[in-house]
Order: C-alpha cells, then sequence, then structure tokens
C-alpha cells in the first residue's frame, strides 16, 4: 500500500518534485486503519524561498500569454483529470478516509469542472470602454500577481483546483499548502498542470503546518491569500494579510441552520437532513448541524431518520458499498466524541448512534440528538463530525432569530412545500450559501462563501473572477490639457 502512495517528494516547485529532509516529519495516516501510508516534510526556509521565487518568476510568462491560451491548459487539465478519475479517487480516499463511494463522484470531478468553467471564462475576461465625450476610459482587469492557498483537510484536491482555477485563468501564480493532515492529492493536481501544459512555477505545492502557512502569509511578494480553514485560523490569517494590505478569500466554518416547517415532503426533509450532517462524515464546513423542526412533524422526522440512518454502510472507504467512511483523523474523532460527551451533560437526548466504533481506525457512529436548546454547546459550536442537533420550533418569526442568533453565516436551508415562506425564510438568513428544498449542492456555477465569522470572498462563478483579479482605470484624452495656471 505505501509504495502506492508514498510521493516522489513532499513538495512540488517550478514544475519538478523536490525535497528536503531536514524539514519535521508529517506522517500521513490512513484513517480506515490508523496505518501510516506515507511521509512528507514540512516546507523549510529554503523550500519557501525556492516556490515563492519560482511562482514569482512563473506568474510573468503566465500573464504573457493570451487568456485563451490560459483557458486551454487548463481545460487540459480538466480531462486528464476526469481521464483519471478512478486513480485520484483512491489517492482522496487515502487521504482522507472518505468512502470511495463519495470520492468517484464529488473530489476529482469537482475539481475538472473548475478546471473546465474558469478555463472557458480565461478568454473573455476583459475591461470595458467608457466614452466621456471626445475623450474615454477604459478599464483592464489584471491579474493580482502572486497568491497563495492554503487548504483545509477535508476536500483536498477540490480545495486545491477551487483556488487555482480562478487564479491561474485571472493569469496570477499560486504557492498551494495542502493541510498537514492530507497532503498527497494536491501534489497530483500540481503533476496535472504540467501535463496539461502549464509553465513550470506556476502552481506550487508545499508542505508544511501552520507556521509554513504564516511564512507564505507575510511575504512581501505575495499579493492574495486565499484560506479554507477554521474561523480562529481565518482571523490570524486575514490580520497577518491585511498587515501587508493583501487581498484575501476567507472560506472558514459554520454552524450553519437547516429549518424544517410541518408542510415539507417528509422523505425530502430526512434526505435533506442526511445529506446535510453526515456526508463526509459531517467534516463539511457548510453542513446544516442545528435542525430546526416544527414540533407537528419532529416525531415523525426523528423516527423516519433514525430509519434511514440505520442504511447506512459504515465500512471499509475502499468498498463501493460503504457509504460512511471514519473521521479524518484520530484527533478529529476525540474533537468529536468531545462535543458528544458535552452534548450528553448539558442534557440533550440521544436519539440515534453516540459512540466510537470498537474496530481499527477513527470510525464514530453518526449521531442525533434531540431536545437540543440554543443555549447548548453543540448549539454553538462547530463540531465538525457527524453529530447533528435537533431543535424545537413553533414559530416562523422566531425560528428566523434563532436561526441567525450565531457568530456565524455560511450557509442556510430551508424545506417546506410554501413557496412564498421560503422565499421569505431563505431571504431573512444571514447566510452567504442558501438552499430551498435541498442541501449542500455547490455546483461551479454557483457563488459559494459565508457572512459573518464564516469569511469573506466568493469561490467558485464569476463572482469569483473579482477575487483573483483588479481593475486598472485609463482616461484618455483626445484635446488639449487645461491647467489653472
Ligand atoms: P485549520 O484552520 O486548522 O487549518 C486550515 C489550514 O490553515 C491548514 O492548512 C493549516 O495548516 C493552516 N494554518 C493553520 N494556522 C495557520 C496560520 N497561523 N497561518 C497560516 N496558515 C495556517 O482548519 P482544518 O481543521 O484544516 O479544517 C477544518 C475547518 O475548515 C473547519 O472549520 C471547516 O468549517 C473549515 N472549512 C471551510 C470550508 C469553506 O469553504 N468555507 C471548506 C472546508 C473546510
Amino acid at each position: 500500500m505505501t509504495a502506492t502512495v508514498q510521493p516522489t517528494a513532499s513538495h512540488f516547485i517550478n514544475g519538478a518534485y523536490i525535497e528536503d529532509s531536514s524539514g519535521t516529519e508529517i506522517p500521513v495516516i490512513y484513517a480506515a486503519t490508523g496505518e501510516q501510508i506515507a511521509t512528507v516534510h514540512d516546507a523549510t526556509a529554503d523550500i519557501i524561498e525556492m516556490a515563492l521565487a519560482s511562482a514569482k518568476a512563473g506568474q510573468k510568462i503566465w500573464a504573457a500569454m493570451t487568456g485563451t491560451e490560459r483557458g486551454r491548459v487548463l481545460r487540459r487539465a480538466a480531462d486528464i483529470m476526469r481521464d483519471r478519475n478512478h486513480e485520484l479517487s483512491v489517492l482522496e480516499t487515502y487521504d482522507t478516509g472518505k468512502p470511495m463511494s463519495e470520492t468517484l463522484y464529488v473530489d476529482a470531478t469537482s475539481g475538472a469542472d473548475a478546471l473546465e468553467y474558469f478555463g472557458g471564462l480565461a478568454g473573455s475576461l476583459t475591461g470595458e470602454h467608457i466614452p466621456m465625450g471626445q475623450d474615454w476610459v477604459y478599464t483592464v482587469r489584471e491579474p493580482l500577481g502572486l497568491c497563495v492557498g492554503i487548504g483545509a483537510w477535508n476536500y483536498p484536491t477540490q480545495i486545491a483546483c477551487w483556488k487555482a482555477a480562478p487564479a491561474l485563468a485571472c493569469g496570477n501564480s499560486m504557492v498551494f499548502k495542502p493541510s498537514e493532515v492530507t497532503p498527497l492529492c494536491a501534489l497530483k493536481v500540481a503533476e496535472i498542470f504540467i501535463e496539461a501544459g502549464l509553465p513550470a512555477g506556476v502552481f506550487n505545492v508545499i508542505q508544511g503546518r501552520g507556521e509554513v502557512g504564516g511564512a507564505l502569509v507575510t511575504d512581501p511578494r505575495v499579493d492574495k491569500v486565499s484560506l479554507t480553514g477554521s474561523a480562529p485560523t481565518g482571523k490570524k490569517v486575514y490580520a497577518a494579510a491585511a498587515a501587508g494590505m493583501k487581498h484575501v478569500t476567507m472560506e472558514l466554518g459554520g454552524k450553519s441552520p437547516l429549518i424544517i416547517f410541518d408542510d415539507a415532503d417528509l422523505e425530502n426533509a430526512v434526505g435533506g437532513a442526511i445529506l446535510a450532517n453526515f456526508y463526509s462524515s459531517g467534516q463539511v464546513c457548510s453542513n446544516g448541524t442545528r435542525v430546526f423542526v416544527q414540533s407537528g412533524i419532529k416525531e415523525a422526522f426523528l423516527a423516519r431518520l433514525a430509519e434511514r440512518l440505520d442504511t447506512a454502510v459504515i465500512g471499509d472507504p475502499m468498498d463501493g458499498a460503504t457509504t460512511f467512511g471514519p473521521m479524518v483523523s484520530e484527533n478529529q474523532l476525540d474533537i468529536a466524541l468531545s462535543y458528544i460527551a458535552k452534548g450528553k451533560d448539558e442534557g440533550a437526548r440521544v436519539v440515534y448512534g453516540g459512540n466510537a466504533l470498537d474496530r481499527e481506525g477513527w470510525y464514530i457512529q453518526p449521531t442525533v440528538f434531540a431536545d437540543v436548546n440554543d443555549g447548548m454547546v453543540i448549539a454553538r459550536e462547530e463540531i465538525f463530525g457527524p453529530v447533528m442537533a435537533v431543535l424545537d420550533f413553533d414559530d416562523e418569526d422566531d425560528v428566523i432569530a434563532r436561526a441567525n442568533d450565531t457568530e456565524f453565516g455560511l450557509a442556510a436551508g430551508v424545506f417546506t412545500s410554501d413557496l412564498s415562506r421560503a422565499h421569505r425564510v431563505i431571504g431573512a438568513m444571514e447566510a452567504g450559501s442558501c438552499f430551498i428544498n435541498s442541501y449542500n449542492d455547490a455546483p461551479v456555477e454557483a457563488p459559494f462563501g459565508g457572512v459573518k465569522a464564516s469569511g469573506v470572498g466568493r469561490e467558485n462563478s464569476k463572482e469569483a473572477i473579482k477575487h483573483y483579479s483588479q481593475v486598472k482605470s485609463v482616461y484618455v484624452r483626445m484635446g488639449d490639457v487645461e491647467a489653472p495656471f
């Protein structure tokens, strides 16, 4: 097993793998077994310097190409990713522990979607002509320069592509630092870019923990930082970037509400709540972990939810039949278990699961708490595990106020058959990514991102272009200059 996943070297810089084993070791652990399957090393100061220097030089070459040429490279990379979907999905499963029944359909494929979408846009990123009588102004949409991408561990291929695709489409270069928990997949993305014809140095991957990320964020050559991570890390990275007046995109955590009215289609509402809490073993930032259920549907909802959870296939992530895998790491398992203990202590009622599984690897049962109230820790803090909190409500205005009573604002969802109510409630939600009679869809065509402590900026869609480019405005005078003296 080790031979198949151990990368050629820890880092990928200027078009090639490079190792510097003087950096601290980062063990890569397979979540399903607890076994070490690879080793990489923290980037040293020399590696960080090489990556930034190569991205600085690469950006000039890349930005000098036309948008159509850049787009062609991105679209070729998308095709290669789709051709290699199986191999990339296996690697994603080793990196994260997520089951193949997920990775085959959402990881390399959504990465390829982003490369294809932004590849298609690259040739049409133009400015405008603004007539001013005889004179005129024209605007030029320019790249920002050197971008740093820093990833979380739940979607390592997708996060690398969601950042690289719009950045590169706009003519920027990137140094990407994956999470130290899942260092493998971004290296494959870098390899594929080179195969697709990307000039060396335009997309570089270096490994490391928070300190390596910190060194990248504070380097004066860096123009933009895009982080996917927790809110506390986001605050630190945002502050460090602000000190250098750098652009940022912050994709952070959440504690999103999912509101289910009495008139909702029960089967769809239960399905939505399952997607909102248990996909990727609950390790999804936009999850709707505060499930507000109107009293008339509550018992039917809980009963049907338990029936459907009984059909989850918990097991070997490499087995195509498995639908629920382990937590990404022992640390994340411990975090989820500690929140479950807090929920029990605070008097919430466990109606499903609640325990770790007695087997190798970092497995936990899908867990549902009922009778949760707004003040409980499990209703306030992001758990990032398969722990659903069900809260009761009767009144629409009341549930809107309670849903918004959180520091976070990443996502929100509503299930109801009353269309006016659906739009009214979603209109009142303080959240960036919302769902009506659905949950957690994230197509590349739609903007994705949060408000409040969940972040700034948007990934995906045409919105992302604004976050990876800047506008130069040029006033052109056709006549004489009139000066006062
Ligand atoms: P984390 O905040 O611990 O780490 C995120 C990344 O930041 C890692 O690569 C880490 O090495 C790096 N980092 C840590 N300290 C740093 C510093 N001082 N300077 C620069 N980089 C630093 O998050 P995590 O545990 O890897 O991921 C889980 C979190 O990510 C959850 O809160 C989840 O909601 C969030 N998330 C958000 C989105 C989104 O799009 N909004 C997507 C996935 C995950």
